[in-house]
């Protein structure tokens, strides 16, 4: 039989998990949204994000041109714009001569222009 020492201790000990637990589900979507920085990302992996190699005017052309990832309209998605620079070897993300670094099928920018069709 549990004397009332052990039952308070183990009600500690599981007042402490619930807490650690809804601590982290707070905490989650937060840090979720941080991984997208510029270019929302969705809160998932996205490969074209990282813009850590640019330098400070290639970044600023991103900024200039306001791009985002994803586009709000799938009608300006990079995909659809004339001058996106398809990847080569599979790599997931394009290139553009306007905004610098990698730039993503579902990203857009104001220097959006349509392909021709
Ligand atoms: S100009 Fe803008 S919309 Fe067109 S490919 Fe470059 S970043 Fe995407």
């Amino acid at each position: 039989m549990r004397d009332d020492n052990e039952t308070k201790i183990g009600r500690r000990a599981a007042m402490k998990r619930s807490l650690l637990v809804l601590g982290a589900a707070a905490i989650a979507p937060a840090a979720l949204a941080a991984c997208g920085s510029e270019e929302g990302g969705g809160g998932s992996a996205n490969a074209c994000a990282d813009t850590a190699g640019l330098s400070a005017a290639d970044l600023s052309t991103r900024t200039t041109n306001a791009y985002v990832d994803p586009g709000p309209d799938a009608a300006k998605h990079c995909a659809a714009c004339a001058l996106y620079v398809a990847p080569a070897g599979g790599a997931p993300c394009g290139t553009c001569p306007v905004v610098k670094g990698p730039i993503a099928t579902t990203g857009t920018c104001t220097a959006f222009v349509a392909k021709p069709s």
